[in-house]
């Protein structure tokens, strides 16, 4: 059994969506269960009809998601793929709930409503592929991740609850393998309790396709991107950027922790628990090798570089110069955990601590709050912090050459330079 994640990039269009037949039927006879994010840029469209719906423009969000709604229509109208009277049911009542929820006024958190809406991009997405793929021959099963996926109602963060989801799992998604080779669902959302729709957080679909992978111990999880495989650095900063190969679920987890836009940071712990690979693979040339991750450790990986813009730098100085000890720290710390603040990177001195973050305003402006009870506070905005893992010192002075260095700090493995 395996397990594939197409990303919203792979169905962003009619050629896109045409393509997948052809890469599904290397696989024939074989049971996969695939999961698919919204098209291409709809869950950014969809935050956008949440805005306005929230700030009180009805007309505002009902008019944009009308755009996405026959933006979708369109599609599976080219595709041939909107004859089927259950597939144009199930359709037409996703546009349903969401254009009623649009007439209500809002009276709970933006949160909630937010999952309410923005779950819809891949009910749609997975809804018209799944039609699609059984036009073409390909006979495949769809089934809403929300009556499998269990989890609390943080709303936007949902957590899942793996004991609830296993059983599901088990009692729904199995036998439903012996009818067919191919399960079609959504990645990125899931459901409470009480049966209201949550996500996982942006980029979530490849956290869920981990999850099935786990659940089901699969062979591999394959990850279909419009890319070659995972590179060493971002192309579009780096033009000498090269593919890895190989790497190890540990250097991963430590790209992804910098800030290195792979995958998803929750999707190696579901692999790594039961030791399943993960391919990153390009759906445009399946022939090519992509890139294999799993539990070997990889010497000899040429230099990482993640860069990040936008960061501020806060100095959290103690009031009457006193040593800063024990308790500015777990001030700091707690403050970080309470408003979920990810520190980039933290120094600690005498008489003042350092912390870097990305700037999010609303974030940074309580920490400052917050922190100014026992610091007095200083910002510097418009911040780069650059993080080479496996550095080399020549690439290192090339980078950083010029800029004004702010901070820096270096381990056995890496080094990370803040500077303007
Ligand atoms: N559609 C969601 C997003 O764009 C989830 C995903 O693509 O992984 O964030
Ligand atoms: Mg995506």
């Amino acid at each position: 059994m395996k397990v594939f994640k197409f990303g919203g990039a792979s169905v962003d269009s009619i050629s896109r969506i045409r393509n997948l037949p052809a890469i599904l039927r290397n696989y024939d006879s074989e049971k996969i269960l695939i999961v698919i994010s919204a098209m291409g840029k709809t869950t950014n469209a969809l935050e956008k009809v949440v805005e306005a719906f929230y700030t009180g423009d009805i007309a505002k969000a009902v008019e944009l998601f009308n755009q996405i709604r026959l933006n979708h229509l369109q599609i599976a109208e080219s595709l041939s793929a909107g004859e089927n009277n259950i597939f144009r049911q199930r359709m037409a009542d996703f546009f349903t709930e969401v254009e009623w929820l649009l007439h209500d006024k809002p009276v709970r958190p933006y949160n909630y409503y937010y999952d309410q809406i923005v779950c819809v991009g891949e009910l749609l997405s997975t809804s018209i592929v799944s039609n699609f793929l059984y036009k073409e021959g390909i006979l495949n099963h769809w089934v809403d991740v929300r009556d499998i996926f269990a989890t609390d109602d943080q709303f936007r963060a949902a957590n899942i609850d793996w004991g609830k989801t296993s059983v599901r799992f088990s009692e729904l998604i199995l036998p439903l393998f012996n009818k067919t080779n191919i399960i079609l669902t959504q990645g990125f959302i899931g459901s409470t309790d009480a049966n209201e729709s949550t996500t996982l957080g942006r980029e979530g679909s490849d956290y869920s396709a981990a999850i099935f992978a786990n659940l089901m111990e699969a062979d591999f999880l394959t990850i279909w991107k419009d890319v070659e495989g995972v590179m060493n650095a971002d192309p579009k900063a780096f033009p000498n950027a090269r593919y890895i190969r190989e790497l190890g679920y540990d250097e991963v987890i430590e790209m992804a922790f910098y800030g290195a836009q792979v995958i998803h940071p929750k999707t190696i712990k579901p692999l790594q628990n039961k030791n399943i690979p993960l391919h990153v693979k390009c759906f445009l040339d399946p022939k090519l090798p992509g890139t294999l991750i799993h539990s070997k450790h990889i010497s000899n990986l040429p230099p990482i570089i993640v860069l990040k813009q936008n960061q501020v730098l806060i100095h959290l100085r103690s009031k009457d110069f006193s040593f800063v000890g024990e308790e500015g720290t777990a001030k700091l710390y707690k403050i970080l955990a309470s408003h979920h603040i990810l520190a980039n990177l933290i120094q600690s001195g005498a008489v003042i601590l350092q912390v870097c973050a990305d700037n999010i305003p609303e974030k940074i402006e309580i920490l400052a709050i917050e922190a100014s009870e026992i610091f007095d506070v200083e910002i510097e905005n418009g911040l780069t912090i650059l993080t080479i893992r496996h550095y080399q010192k020549e690439l290192l002075e090339n980078l950083i050459q010029g800029r004004k260095i702010v901070l820096q700090q270096w381990s056995a493995e890496t080094v990370q330079t803040l500077m303007y």
